[in-house]
Protein backbone atom coordinates (compact mmCIF):
# COMPACT_ATOMS: atom_id res chain seq x y z
CA UNK A 1 0.00 0.00 0.00
CA UNK A 2 1.55 3.51 -1.04
CA UNK A 3 2.33 6.03 1.91
CA UNK A 4 -0.86 8.22 1.64
CA UNK A 5 -3.23 5.00 1.65
CA UNK A 6 -1.46 3.16 4.72
CA UNK A 7 -1.87 6.83 6.65
CA UNK A 8 -5.17 7.39 5.38
CA UNK A 9 -6.18 3.61 6.64
CA UNK A 10 -4.60 4.09 10.05
CA UNK A 11 -5.60 7.74 11.03
CA UNK A 12 -9.21 6.13 9.72
CA UNK A 13 -9.05 3.25 12.02
CA UNK A 14 -8.54 5.64 14.87
CA UNK A 15 -11.00 7.93 13.77
CA UNK A 16 -13.47 4.82 13.43
CA UNK A 17 -12.41 3.25 16.85
CA UNK A 18 -12.75 6.98 18.95
CA UNK A 19 -15.97 8.38 17.08
CA UNK A 20 -17.54 5.34 15.82
CA UNK A 21 -20.98 6.40 13.88
CA UNK A 22 -20.58 9.79 14.25
CA UNK A 23 -17.85 9.67 11.93
CA UNK A 24 -20.20 8.48 9.51
CA UNK A 25 -23.10 10.89 10.41
CA UNK A 26 -20.46 13.82 9.51
CA UNK A 27 -19.46 12.49 6.42
CA UNK A 28 -22.91 12.10 5.74
CA UNK A 29 -23.50 15.70 6.55
CA UNK A 30 -20.95 16.90 4.13
CA UNK A 31 -22.35 14.49 1.10
CA UNK A 32 -25.78 15.75 1.69
CA UNK A 33 -24.35 19.31 1.95
CA UNK A 34 -22.60 18.86 -1.54
CA UNK A 35 -25.45 17.17 -3.32
CA UNK A 36 -27.56 19.98 -2.58
CA UNK A 37 -25.09 22.47 -4.25
CA UNK A 38 -25.02 20.43 -7.13
CA UNK A 39 -28.54 20.32 -7.07
CA UNK A 40 -28.97 24.17 -6.78
CA UNK A 41 -26.15 24.97 -9.27
CA UNK A 42 -28.17 22.88 -11.63
CA UNK A 43 -30.96 24.99 -11.41
CA UNK A 44 -29.42 27.70 -12.78
CA UNK A 45 -29.48 26.01 -16.56
CA UNK A 46 -32.94 25.93 -16.82
CA UNK A 47 -33.13 29.69 -15.26
CA UNK A 48 -30.87 30.75 -17.77
CA UNK A 49 -32.54 28.74 -20.69
CA UNK A 50 -35.85 29.88 -19.72
CA UNK A 51 -34.72 33.84 -20.01
CA UNK A 52 -33.03 33.34 -23.14
CA UNK A 53 -35.71 33.50 -25.28
CA UNK A 54 -33.51 32.90 -28.40
CA UNK A 55 -32.77 29.31 -27.02
CA UNK A 56 -34.32 26.61 -29.09
CA UNK A 57 -32.20 23.34 -27.95
CA UNK A 58 -32.30 22.22 -24.16
CA UNK A 59 -29.51 21.05 -22.37
CA UNK A 60 -30.32 17.29 -21.04
CA UNK A 61 -30.49 18.97 -17.36
CA UNK A 62 -33.22 20.94 -18.20
CA UNK A 63 -35.00 18.54 -19.29
CA UNK A 64 -34.55 16.22 -16.20
CA UNK A 65 -35.71 19.04 -13.92
CA UNK A 66 -38.68 19.74 -16.14
CA UNK A 67 -39.67 16.09 -15.67
CA UNK A 68 -39.29 16.48 -11.97
CA UNK A 69 -41.37 19.58 -11.51
CA UNK A 70 -44.26 18.51 -13.66
CA UNK A 71 -44.28 15.08 -11.44
CA UNK A 72 -44.29 17.27 -8.36
CA UNK A 73 -47.14 19.22 -10.22
CA UNK A 74 -45.10 22.45 -10.32
CA UNK A 75 -44.93 24.84 -13.19
CA UNK A 76 -41.89 24.87 -14.92
CA UNK A 77 -41.84 28.56 -15.13
CA UNK A 78 -38.95 30.83 -13.86
CA UNK A 79 -40.79 32.47 -10.45
CA UNK A 80 -40.32 28.71 -9.62
CA UNK A 81 -37.10 28.04 -10.77
CA UNK A 82 -36.24 30.79 -8.61
CA UNK A 83 -37.83 29.48 -5.75
CA UNK A 84 -36.45 26.03 -5.75
CA UNK A 85 -32.60 27.96 -6.41
CA UNK A 86 -33.85 29.49 -2.68
CA UNK A 87 -35.22 26.58 -1.55
CA UNK A 88 -31.64 24.25 -2.20
CA UNK A 89 -29.54 26.86 -0.59
CA UNK A 90 -31.48 27.51 2.13
CA UNK A 91 -31.23 23.90 2.49
CA UNK A 92 -27.76 23.62 2.30
CA UNK A 93 -27.06 26.54 4.46
CA UNK A 94 -28.77 24.82 7.01
CA UNK A 95 -27.04 21.12 6.45
CA UNK A 96 -24.00 23.47 6.28
CA UNK A 97 -24.85 24.75 10.05
CA UNK A 98 -25.43 21.17 11.02
CA UNK A 99 -22.28 19.66 9.51
CA UNK A 100 -19.89 22.55 10.80
CA UNK A 101 -21.87 22.67 14.44
CA UNK A 102 -21.71 18.28 14.52
CA UNK A 103 -17.42 18.92 13.92
CA UNK A 104 -17.40 21.02 16.74
CA UNK A 105 -19.48 19.16 19.09
CA UNK A 106 -17.38 15.75 18.15
CA UNK A 107 -14.25 17.97 18.68
CA UNK A 108 -14.92 18.82 21.66
CA UNK A 109 -15.82 15.37 22.90
CA UNK A 110 -12.50 13.91 21.66
CA UNK A 111 -10.94 16.68 23.26
CA UNK A 112 -12.71 15.38 26.70
CA UNK A 113 -11.74 11.65 25.97
CA UNK A 114 -8.44 12.48 24.93
CA UNK A 115 -7.45 14.77 28.49
CA UNK A 116 -9.50 12.54 30.53
CA UNK A 117 -8.19 8.93 29.24
CA UNK A 118 -4.40 10.74 29.51
CA UNK A 119 -4.96 11.99 33.42
CA UNK A 120 -6.64 9.09 34.34
CA UNK A 121 -4.04 6.63 33.05
CA UNK A 122 -1.53 8.69 34.15
CA UNK A 123 -2.59 8.32 37.76
CA UNK A 124 -3.01 4.65 37.62
CA UNK A 125 -0.37 3.90 35.95
CA UNK A 126 2.73 1.55 38.27
CA UNK A 127 5.32 3.82 40.09
CA UNK A 128 8.09 2.02 38.22
CA UNK A 129 7.04 2.75 35.07
CA UNK A 130 6.52 6.06 35.81
CA UNK A 131 9.68 6.87 37.50
CA UNK A 132 11.21 6.22 34.06
CA UNK A 133 8.99 8.40 32.10
CA UNK A 134 10.93 12.05 30.86
CA UNK A 135 8.58 14.64 32.97
CA UNK A 136 9.24 17.13 30.46
CA UNK A 137 7.65 14.87 27.40
CA UNK A 138 4.98 14.23 29.45
CA UNK A 139 4.13 18.30 30.40
CA UNK A 140 4.55 18.83 26.72
CA UNK A 141 1.77 16.41 26.14
CA UNK A 142 -0.48 17.87 28.67
CA UNK A 143 0.24 21.39 28.15
CA UNK A 144 -0.44 21.52 24.09
CA UNK A 145 0.33 18.24 22.32
CA UNK A 146 -3.43 17.07 23.37
CA UNK A 147 -5.32 19.77 21.97
CA UNK A 148 -2.65 20.06 18.63
CA UNK A 149 -3.44 16.31 18.26
CA UNK A 150 -7.04 16.57 18.44
CA UNK A 151 -7.16 19.57 15.94
CA UNK A 152 -5.00 17.26 13.63
CA UNK A 153 -7.88 14.69 13.54
CA UNK A 154 -10.12 17.36 12.64
CA UNK A 155 -7.85 18.12 10.08
CA UNK A 156 -7.63 14.96 8.88
CA UNK A 157 -11.99 14.56 9.06
CA UNK A 158 -11.96 17.64 6.66
CA UNK A 159 -9.11 16.31 4.07
CA UNK A 160 -11.73 13.78 4.28
CA UNK A 161 -14.48 15.68 3.52
CA UNK A 162 -13.04 17.68 0.36
CA UNK A 163 -12.35 14.45 -1.33
CA UNK A 164 -15.89 13.49 -0.58
CA UNK A 165 -17.03 16.89 -1.75
CA UNK A 166 -14.73 16.43 -4.94
CA UNK A 167 -16.17 12.71 -5.79
CA UNK A 168 -19.29 13.96 -5.45
CA UNK A 169 -18.75 16.65 -7.96
CA UNK A 170 -16.85 14.48 -10.43
CA UNK A 171 -19.70 12.10 -10.13
CA UNK A 172 -22.51 14.84 -10.99
CA UNK A 173 -20.48 16.36 -13.71
CA UNK A 174 -20.14 12.65 -15.45
CA UNK A 175 -23.34 12.53 -15.71
CA UNK A 176 -23.78 15.48 -17.73
CA UNK A 177 -20.85 15.07 -19.56
CA UNK A 178 -18.02 11.55 -19.12
CA UNK A 179 -15.32 13.25 -21.27
CA UNK A 180 -15.10 16.30 -19.28
CA UNK A 181 -15.10 14.33 -16.09
CA UNK A 182 -12.18 12.33 -17.07
CA UNK A 183 -9.97 15.76 -18.02
CA UNK A 184 -10.57 17.06 -14.34
CA UNK A 185 -9.66 13.67 -12.99
CA UNK A 186 -6.52 13.92 -15.42
CA UNK A 187 -5.34 17.42 -14.30
CA UNK A 188 -6.51 16.83 -10.15
CA UNK A 189 -4.31 14.09 -10.39
CA UNK A 190 -1.13 15.96 -12.28
CA UNK A 191 -1.57 18.55 -9.52
CA UNK A 192 -1.45 16.23 -6.69
CA UNK A 193 1.65 14.53 -7.76
CA UNK A 194 3.58 18.07 -7.50
CA UNK A 195 2.18 18.53 -3.88
CA UNK A 196 2.91 15.04 -3.17
CA UNK A 197 6.42 15.73 -2.64
CA UNK A 198 6.18 18.75 -0.58
CA UNK A 199 4.16 16.89 1.70
CA UNK A 200 6.39 13.96 2.43
CA UNK A 201 8.97 16.85 3.31
CA UNK A 202 6.35 18.22 5.71
CA UNK A 203 5.32 15.12 7.31
CA UNK A 204 9.37 14.52 8.43
CA UNK A 205 10.24 18.06 9.71
CA UNK A 206 7.09 18.05 11.75
CA UNK A 207 8.08 14.64 13.59
CA UNK A 208 11.15 16.49 14.46
CA UNK A 209 10.01 19.54 15.67
CA UNK A 210 7.95 18.06 18.26
CA UNK A 211 10.99 16.27 19.70
CA UNK A 212 12.97 19.48 18.94
CA UNK A 213 9.63 21.65 20.90
CA UNK A 214 9.82 19.04 23.67
CA UNK A 215 13.58 18.95 24.23
CA UNK A 216 13.54 22.53 24.67
CA UNK A 217 10.45 22.63 26.87
CA UNK A 218 12.44 19.66 29.20
CA UNK A 219 15.41 21.84 29.41
CA UNK A 220 13.61 25.14 30.15
CA UNK A 221 11.80 23.11 33.07
CA UNK A 222 15.24 21.37 34.27
CA UNK A 223 16.91 24.71 34.15
CA UNK A 224 14.16 26.13 36.31
CA UNK A 225 14.39 23.56 39.18
CA UNK A 226 17.89 23.86 39.42
CA UNK A 227 18.26 27.80 38.93
CA UNK A 228 19.28 28.52 42.67
CA UNK A 229 22.32 26.69 42.11
CA UNK A 230 22.80 27.95 38.37
CA UNK A 231 22.45 31.30 39.31
CA UNK A 232 24.23 31.78 42.13
CA UNK A 233 27.42 29.69 40.29
CA UNK A 234 27.19 31.70 37.35
CA UNK A 235 26.96 28.02 35.63
CA UNK A 236 24.08 29.10 34.08
CA UNK A 237 25.63 30.20 30.89
CA UNK A 238 26.81 26.61 30.19
CA UNK A 239 23.00 26.16 29.66
CA UNK A 240 22.12 28.74 27.49
CA UNK A 241 24.90 27.43 25.33
CA UNK A 242 22.56 24.07 24.89
CA UNK A 243 19.65 26.55 24.88
CA UNK A 244 20.73 28.36 22.25
CA UNK A 245 21.66 25.27 19.77
CA UNK A 246 18.47 23.29 20.79
CA UNK A 247 16.43 27.24 19.92
CA UNK A 248 18.29 27.68 16.48
CA UNK A 249 17.26 24.38 14.96
CA UNK A 250 13.77 24.50 16.32
CA UNK A 251 13.54 27.87 14.72
CA UNK A 252 15.35 27.10 11.22
CA UNK A 253 12.66 23.59 11.22
CA UNK A 254 9.70 25.79 11.78
CA UNK A 255 11.47 28.40 8.85
CA UNK A 256 11.67 25.19 6.69
CA UNK A 257 7.71 24.03 7.00
CA UNK A 258 6.22 27.65 6.30
CA UNK A 259 8.55 27.43 3.14
CA UNK A 260 6.86 24.27 2.35
CA UNK A 261 3.76 25.71 3.86
CA UNK A 262 4.08 28.80 1.08
CA UNK A 263 4.59 26.85 -1.50
CA UNK A 264 1.84 25.39 -1.81
CA UNK A 265 0.13 28.32 -1.10
CA UNK A 266 1.54 29.87 -3.96
CA UNK A 267 0.80 26.98 -6.50
CA UNK A 268 -2.05 26.75 -5.51
CA UNK A 269 -3.98 29.22 -7.79
CA UNK A 270 -1.88 28.60 -11.07
CA UNK A 271 -2.83 25.02 -11.38
CA UNK A 272 -6.36 26.06 -10.59
CA UNK A 273 -6.46 28.67 -13.66
CA UNK A 274 -4.19 26.36 -15.58
CA UNK A 275 -6.49 23.48 -15.42
CA UNK A 276 -9.97 25.84 -16.23
CA UNK A 277 -8.49 27.26 -19.35
CA UNK A 278 -7.44 23.95 -20.52
CA UNK A 279 -11.20 22.69 -19.74
CA UNK A 280 -12.00 25.78 -21.86
CA UNK A 281 -9.36 24.59 -24.57
CA UNK A 282 -10.80 21.40 -24.49
CA UNK A 283 -14.67 22.36 -24.72
CA UNK A 284 -13.76 24.51 -27.68
CA UNK A 285 -11.59 21.53 -29.87
CA UNK A 286 -13.54 18.43 -28.97
CA UNK A 287 -17.54 19.22 -27.85
CA UNK A 288 -20.20 20.36 -29.30
CA UNK A 289 -22.78 20.62 -26.27
CA UNK A 290 -25.48 23.55 -25.42
CA UNK A 291 -22.89 26.17 -23.86
CA UNK A 292 -25.37 26.00 -21.06
CA UNK A 293 -24.16 22.41 -20.00
CA UNK A 294 -20.69 23.57 -20.73
CA UNK A 295 -20.96 26.29 -17.95
CA UNK A 296 -22.69 23.93 -15.60
CA UNK A 297 -20.37 21.57 -16.11
CA UNK A 298 -16.86 24.04 -15.71
CA UNK A 299 -18.80 25.22 -12.59
CA UNK A 300 -18.97 21.56 -11.31
CA UNK A 301 -15.52 21.51 -12.42
CA UNK A 302 -14.14 24.74 -10.62
CA UNK A 303 -15.73 23.90 -7.10
CA UNK A 304 -14.03 20.18 -7.37
CA UNK A 305 -11.22 21.63 -8.25
CA UNK A 306 -11.07 24.47 -4.91
CA UNK A 307 -12.39 21.29 -2.92
CA UNK A 308 -9.44 19.53 -4.01
CA UNK A 309 -6.82 22.10 -3.44
CA UNK A 310 -8.89 22.82 0.11
CA UNK A 311 -7.98 19.16 0.59
CA UNK A 312 -4.31 19.77 -0.39
CA UNK A 313 -4.02 22.69 2.37
CA UNK A 314 -5.58 20.73 4.72
CA UNK A 315 -4.00 16.95 3.96
CA UNK A 316 -0.72 19.10 4.51
CA UNK A 317 -1.36 20.79 7.88
CA UNK A 318 -2.62 17.65 8.46
CA UNK A 319 0.67 15.69 7.72
CA UNK A 320 2.44 18.38 9.12
CA UNK A 321 0.76 18.11 12.66
CA UNK A 322 0.32 14.24 12.55
CA UNK A 323 3.22 13.42 14.47
CA UNK A 324 1.55 14.66 17.73
CA UNK A 325 -1.36 12.57 17.23
CA UNK A 326 1.14 10.03 17.41
CA UNK A 327 2.99 10.90 19.90
CA UNK A 328 -0.33 11.32 22.23
CA UNK A 329 -1.91 8.12 20.93
CA UNK A 330 1.22 5.92 21.82
CA UNK A 331 2.05 7.77 25.41
CA UNK A 332 -1.87 7.33 26.19
CA UNK A 333 -1.55 3.30 25.50
CA UNK A 334 1.94 3.12 27.52
CA UNK A 335 0.23 4.51 30.19
CA UNK A 336 -2.95 2.67 30.11
CA UNK A 337 -0.69 -0.65 29.27
CA UNK A 338 1.44 0.20 32.18
CA UNK A 339 -1.66 0.36 34.81
CA UNK A 340 -0.87 -0.35 38.34
CA UNK A 341 -2.64 -4.03 39.28
CA UNK A 342 -4.83 -3.87 41.82
CA UNK A 343 -6.40 -7.03 44.14
CA UNK A 344 -9.51 -7.11 45.22
CA UNK A 345 -9.74 -7.56 48.96
CA UNK A 346 -10.76 -4.29 50.64
CA UNK A 347 -8.97 -3.31 54.02
CA UNK A 348 -11.64 -1.73 55.98
CA UNK A 349 -10.24 -1.98 59.80
CA UNK A 350 -6.97 -0.80 61.02
CA UNK A 351 -4.39 -3.57 59.97
CA UNK A 352 -2.52 -4.63 62.87
CA UNK A 353 0.48 -5.99 60.85
CA UNK A 354 2.84 -5.72 57.96
CA UNK A 355 5.33 -8.57 57.47
CA UNK A 356 8.14 -8.63 54.90
CA UNK A 357 9.04 -12.52 54.06
CA UNK A 358 12.46 -12.56 52.62
CA UNK A 359 11.71 -9.81 49.70
CA UNK A 360 13.97 -9.27 47.34
CA UNK A 361 13.99 -6.83 44.88
CA UNK A 362 16.26 -6.35 41.32
CA UNK A 363 16.71 -3.12 39.34
CA UNK A 364 17.12 -4.53 36.29
CA UNK A 365 19.92 -7.13 37.00
CA UNK A 366 21.07 -4.98 40.01
CA UNK A 367 19.99 -6.83 43.24
CA UNK A 368 18.88 -3.28 45.38
CA UNK A 369 17.03 -6.18 48.25
CA UNK A 370 18.21 -10.00 49.20
CA UNK A 371 15.63 -11.95 51.10
CA UNK A 372 14.58 -9.06 53.80
CA UNK A 373 12.23 -10.05 56.61
CA UNK A 374 10.81 -7.62 58.64
CA UNK A 375 7.54 -7.79 61.13
CA UNK A 376 5.73 -4.62 62.45
CA UNK A 377 2.60 -4.49 64.66
CA UNK A 378 0.43 -1.76 65.59
CA UNK A 379 2.02 0.54 67.23
CA UNK A 380 5.69 0.08 67.22
CA UNK A 381 7.93 2.33 66.18
CA UNK A 382 10.34 0.89 63.90
CA UNK A 383 13.97 2.01 62.29
CA UNK A 384 15.28 1.16 59.17
CA UNK A 385 19.44 2.12 59.38
CA UNK A 386 21.78 1.37 56.98
CA UNK A 387 24.57 3.75 54.76
CA UNK A 388 22.95 5.86 51.90
CA UNK A 389 22.51 3.48 48.79
CA UNK A 390 21.76 0.13 51.43
CA UNK A 391 18.30 -0.21 49.81
CA UNK A 392 16.51 1.64 52.74
CA UNK A 393 13.92 3.60 49.90
CA UNK A 394 13.51 0.35 47.87
CA UNK A 395 12.50 -1.10 51.09
CA UNK A 396 9.66 1.41 51.95
CA UNK A 397 8.53 1.54 48.28
CA UNK A 398 8.14 -2.55 48.48
CA UNK A 399 5.97 -1.67 51.95
CA UNK A 400 4.12 1.09 50.18
CA UNK A 401 2.79 -1.56 47.21
CA UNK A 402 4.67 1.17 44.65
CA UNK A 403 7.33 -2.38 44.03
CA UNK A 404 6.22 -5.37 43.41
CA UNK A 405 8.98 -7.51 45.09
CA UNK A 406 10.72 -9.73 42.45
CA UNK A 407 10.92 -12.79 44.97
CA UNK A 408 9.01 -12.83 48.18
CA UNK A 409 5.97 -11.32 49.85
CA UNK A 410 4.39 -8.30 51.59
CA UNK A 411 1.92 -9.38 53.75
CA UNK A 412 -1.08 -6.92 55.78
CA UNK A 413 -2.99 -8.67 58.11
CA UNK A 414 -1.79 -11.74 56.40
CA UNK A 415 -3.05 -11.31 53.37
CA UNK A 416 -0.36 -10.59 49.73
CA UNK A 417 -0.43 -7.00 49.39
CA UNK A 418 -0.66 -8.22 45.51
CA UNK A 419 -4.70 -9.29 46.68
CA UNK A 420 -5.14 -6.47 48.27
CA UNK A 421 -7.20 -3.13 46.89
CA UNK A 422 -4.76 -0.48 47.27
CA UNK A 423 -6.32 2.20 47.88
CA UNK A 424 -7.94 0.84 50.71
CA UNK A 425 -4.58 0.02 51.49
CA UNK A 426 -2.99 3.41 51.37
CA UNK A 427 -5.43 5.20 53.01
CA UNK A 428 -4.10 4.12 56.40
CA UNK A 429 -0.42 5.18 54.97
CA UNK A 430 1.34 8.33 55.73
CA UNK A 431 4.73 9.24 54.26
CA UNK A 432 7.46 12.01 54.69
CA UNK A 433 10.28 11.82 52.84
CA UNK A 434 13.62 14.53 52.61
CA UNK A 435 12.35 16.28 49.89
CA UNK A 436 8.64 17.73 51.34
CA UNK A 437 5.49 17.26 49.14
CA UNK A 438 3.99 20.93 48.84
CA UNK A 439 1.66 22.27 45.81
CA UNK A 440 1.43 26.10 44.20
CA UNK A 441 -1.47 26.62 46.61
CA UNK A 442 -2.43 28.11 50.13
CA UNK A 443 -1.42 26.23 53.28
CA UNK A 444 -4.83 24.83 53.87
CA UNK A 445 -4.81 23.23 50.65
CA UNK A 446 -1.96 21.54 51.24
CA UNK A 447 -2.47 20.46 54.59
CA UNK A 448 -6.02 19.60 53.68
CA UNK A 449 -5.68 18.60 50.48
CA UNK A 450 -8.66 20.63 48.96
CA UNK A 451 -11.15 19.71 51.28
CA UNK A 452 -13.58 21.83 52.48
CA UNK A 453 -13.40 23.46 55.87
CA UNK A 454 -10.62 24.81 58.18
CA UNK A 455 -7.38 23.57 59.45
CA UNK A 456 -7.97 21.89 62.48
CA UNK A 457 -6.09 24.30 65.58
CA UNK A 458 -4.80 21.19 67.38
CA UNK A 459 -2.91 20.10 64.14
CA UNK A 460 -1.71 23.67 63.53
CA UNK A 461 -0.50 23.93 67.10
CA UNK A 462 1.23 20.47 66.91
CA UNK A 463 3.30 21.16 64.07
CA UNK A 464 3.86 24.42 64.88
CA UNK A 465 2.69 26.26 62.38
CA UNK A 466 0.76 29.07 64.03
CA UNK A 467 3.07 31.76 61.93
CA UNK A 468 0.45 30.63 59.00
CA UNK A 469 -2.19 32.96 60.94
CA UNK A 470 -0.03 35.77 60.72
CA UNK A 471 0.87 35.94 56.99
CA UNK A 472 -0.79 37.56 54.55
CA UNK A 473 -4.03 35.83 53.59
CA UNK A 474 -3.69 33.30 56.99
CA UNK A 475 -3.76 29.89 56.26
CA UNK A 476 -5.30 30.72 52.89
CA UNK A 477 -2.07 32.49 51.70
CA UNK A 478 -0.10 31.06 48.92
CA UNK A 479 3.69 28.83 49.66
CA UNK A 480 4.66 29.57 45.89
CA UNK A 481 5.80 27.53 43.27
CA UNK A 482 7.61 23.95 45.71
CA UNK A 483 7.43 26.11 49.23
CA UNK A 484 9.12 29.19 48.08
CA UNK A 485 7.63 31.20 50.27
CA UNK A 486 7.78 29.70 53.45
CA UNK A 487 11.17 28.13 54.64
CA UNK A 488 12.45 24.27 54.49
CA UNK A 489 11.48 23.38 58.03
CA UNK A 490 7.69 24.91 57.60
CA UNK A 491 7.61 23.11 54.41
CA UNK A 492 8.89 19.73 56.43
CA UNK A 493 6.11 20.27 59.07
CA UNK A 494 3.39 21.12 56.70
CA UNK A 495 3.61 17.52 55.05
CA UNK A 496 3.30 16.04 58.49
CA UNK A 497 0.11 18.64 59.29
CA UNK A 498 -0.84 16.74 56.15
CA UNK A 499 -0.48 13.09 57.53
CA UNK A 500 -2.09 14.24 61.01
CA UNK A 501 -4.85 15.83 59.07
CA UNK A 502 -5.44 12.52 57.25
CA UNK A 503 -5.38 10.69 60.35
CA UNK A 504 -2.85 7.67 59.10
CA UNK A 505 -2.29 4.29 61.03
CA UNK A 506 1.23 3.60 59.78
CA UNK A 507 3.62 6.99 58.99
CA UNK A 508 7.21 6.54 57.10
CA UNK A 509 9.39 9.01 57.93
CA UNK A 510 12.17 8.52 54.78
CA UNK A 511 14.88 10.34 55.84
CA UNK A 512 12.41 13.40 56.80
CA UNK A 513 14.38 13.79 59.77
CA UNK A 514 17.54 14.15 58.20
CA UNK A 515 19.09 17.86 57.77
CA UNK A 516 16.34 19.24 59.78
CA UNK A 517 16.23 22.53 61.46
CA UNK A 518 15.90 22.23 65.39
CA UNK A 519 12.10 23.47 65.58
CA UNK A 520 11.18 21.12 62.83
CA UNK A 521 13.32 18.11 64.85
CA UNK A 522 11.91 18.97 67.67
CA UNK A 523 8.15 18.68 66.29
CA UNK A 524 8.96 15.53 64.95
CA UNK A 525 10.65 14.26 67.65
CA UNK A 526 7.85 15.27 70.04
CA UNK A 527 5.16 13.56 67.43
CA UNK A 528 7.11 10.53 67.58
CA UNK A 529 7.19 9.92 70.99
CA UNK A 530 3.57 10.86 71.62
CA UNK A 531 2.17 8.67 68.87
CA UNK A 532 4.56 5.44 70.14
CA UNK A 533 2.09 2.74 71.21
CA UNK A 534 -1.15 4.29 69.17
CA UNK A 535 0.64 5.00 65.22
CA UNK A 536 3.25 2.43 63.82
CA UNK A 537 6.03 4.51 62.73
CA UNK A 538 8.29 3.24 60.12
CA UNK A 539 11.79 5.61 60.29
CA UNK A 540 14.44 5.39 57.45
CA UNK A 541 17.41 7.26 58.47
CA UNK A 542 20.94 6.83 57.83
CA UNK A 543 21.65 8.49 61.33
CA UNK A 544 21.64 5.80 64.23
CA UNK A 545 21.01 8.83 66.84
CA UNK A 546 17.76 9.30 65.41
CA UNK A 547 16.88 5.67 65.84
CA UNK A 548 17.13 5.89 70.18
CA UNK A 549 13.34 6.18 70.35
CA UNK A 550 12.58 2.71 68.06
CA UNK A 551 11.49 -0.31 69.74
CA UNK A 552 13.09 -2.52 67.28
CA UNK A 553 15.71 -1.87 64.64
CA UNK A 554 16.63 -3.01 61.22
CA UNK A 555 20.00 -2.99 59.78
CA UNK A 556 20.66 -3.14 55.89
CA UNK A 557 23.64 -3.19 53.91
CA UNK A 558 23.86 -3.70 50.37
CA UNK A 559 20.20 -4.52 50.28
CA UNK A 560 20.64 -7.28 52.80
CA UNK A 561 20.02 -7.27 56.87
CA UNK A 562 22.90 -7.54 58.75
CA UNK A 563 20.40 -7.52 62.01
CA UNK A 564 17.25 -6.69 63.10
CA UNK A 565 15.67 -7.05 66.49
CA UNK A 566 14.97 -5.11 69.90
CA UNK A 567 16.57 -1.31 70.33
CA UNK A 568 17.13 -2.13 73.99
CA UNK A 569 18.26 -5.09 73.77
CA UNK A 570 20.97 -4.19 70.55
CA UNK A 571 22.19 -1.47 73.09
CA UNK A 572 22.68 -3.59 76.13
CA UNK A 573 24.69 -6.49 73.56
CA UNK A 574 27.85 -4.60 73.29
CA UNK A 575 28.75 -6.75 70.17
CA UNK A 576 26.02 -5.72 68.67
CA UNK A 577 26.41 -3.95 64.86
CA UNK A 578 24.32 -1.07 66.59
CA UNK A 579 25.68 -0.51 69.35
CA UNK A 580 29.00 -0.42 67.49
CA UNK A 581 27.37 2.03 65.38
CA UNK A 582 26.36 4.36 67.98
CA UNK A 583 30.00 4.60 69.45
CA UNK A 584 31.54 5.39 66.25
CA UNK A 585 29.05 7.93 66.39
CA UNK A 586 29.08 11.35 68.50
CA UNK A 587 25.69 11.78 70.01
CA UNK A 588 23.88 14.40 68.93
P1 LIG B 1 18.91 4.21 50.17
O1 LIG B 1 17.53 4.72 50.29
O2 LIG B 1 19.29 3.26 51.25
O3 LIG B 1 19.92 5.28 50.04
P2 LIG B 1 17.95 3.10 47.67
O4 LIG B 1 16.93 2.12 48.10
O5 LIG B 1 17.48 4.38 47.15
O6 LIG B 1 19.01 3.32 48.83
O7 LIG B 1 18.87 2.41 46.57
C1 LIG B 1 19.45 1.14 46.76
C2 LIG B 1 20.33 0.84 45.55
O8 LIG B 1 19.55 0.73 44.40
C3 LIG B 1 21.35 1.94 45.28
O9 LIG B 1 22.57 1.32 44.94
C4 LIG B 1 20.78 2.70 44.13
O10 LIG B 1 21.81 3.21 43.32
C5 LIG B 1 19.99 1.63 43.40
N1 LIG B 1 18.79 2.21 42.74
C6 LIG B 1 17.85 2.95 43.31
N2 LIG B 1 16.89 3.27 42.43
C7 LIG B 1 17.25 2.72 41.25
C8 LIG B 1 16.68 2.68 39.94
N3 LIG B 1 15.51 3.28 39.67
N4 LIG B 1 17.34 2.00 38.98
C9 LIG B 1 18.50 1.37 39.26
N5 LIG B 1 19.08 1.35 40.46
C10 LIG B 1 18.48 2.02 41.45
MG1 LIG C 1 16.83 6.70 50.39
Amino acid sequence: MSRWGSSFFQYSTLIWKEMRWNSLILMALTLITTVLDGFGLALFLPLIETMDADQTSRSPVTNWFHLVYSSLGIPFELPYIIAGIVCIYGLKGCMLFCEVAFAGWQKSRLAFSFRTRFVESFSNSNFSFLAKQDSGVLSHIAGGELTDSVNSIFLFVSSASCLLTVFTYIIVASFVNPFFTLVTILLTSMSALILRVLNRKAKLLSASLVKQQSSFQGFVTENLQNAKYLLATGTIQKTLIKLRIIVKSLSSTMFKLSILKALVKGLREPILVTSLLALVGFHSTFSEAPVTSVIFILLLVYRSLTNFMAYQVSWQTFLATSSSIDLVTSKIAELEKNVESNGATRITEVPSTYELLGVSYKYGDFEALKGVNLKIDTGQLVAILGESGSGKSTLVNILTGLFVPTSGQVLVDGVDLRELDKKSYRRHLGYITQESVIFNDSMKNNIMLWTEGQVPESIIKKTALDFGHNREGGMDGPVGDRGGLISGGQRQRIGLARELFRNIDLLILDEATSSLDHKTADVIRKYLRKMKGSKTIVLVTHNVNHALDADSVLILDKGAVVESGNLQLLMANKASTFSQYLNSVKPE
